[in-house]
């Protein structure tokens, strides 16, 4: 085991639910899901956070967004609206530092995010 569990997970060393992989990222369901959809959408290559990004994972960058966009499509949480969110940091709640993007979907959300 690294010390880090998504990319254990990228690796099919922790087991999880796939929901897509190619060869530059892995989506999976949320053990612990915080709505009727959350799927988690990382990068196979270990980057800590959005704070750790460069310039040259633009595309990366985008790329895990329009993942998300065809996840939400795929599990039908499209129409009615979807969030992506990314927490940055310990103070902004994130407690897995791989980078990784939430799709959430499925329910009403509410604004401001707490
Ligand atoms: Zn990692």
């Amino acid at each position: 085991m690294s010390e880090c569990v998504f990319c254990d997970i990228v690796e099919g060393k922790i087991p999880a639910k796939i929901a897509h992989r190619d060869d530059e990222i892995v989506a999976f369901h949320d053990a612990g899901p915080q709505a009727p959809t959350h799927i988690l959408v990382v990068p196979v290559r270990h980057v800590a956070s959005v704070g750790e990004a460069v310039e040259a994972d633009a595309g990366l960058l985008g790329r895990m967004l329009l993942v998300c966009k065809d996840l939400a499509a795929r599990e039908g949480v499209a129409a009615r609206g979807y969030r992506i969110v990314t927490n940055t940091g310990r103070g902004a709640g994130q407690s897995v530092f791989q980078l990784h993007f939430h799709l959430l979907g499925g329910r009403d959300m509410g604004w401001p995010p707490g």
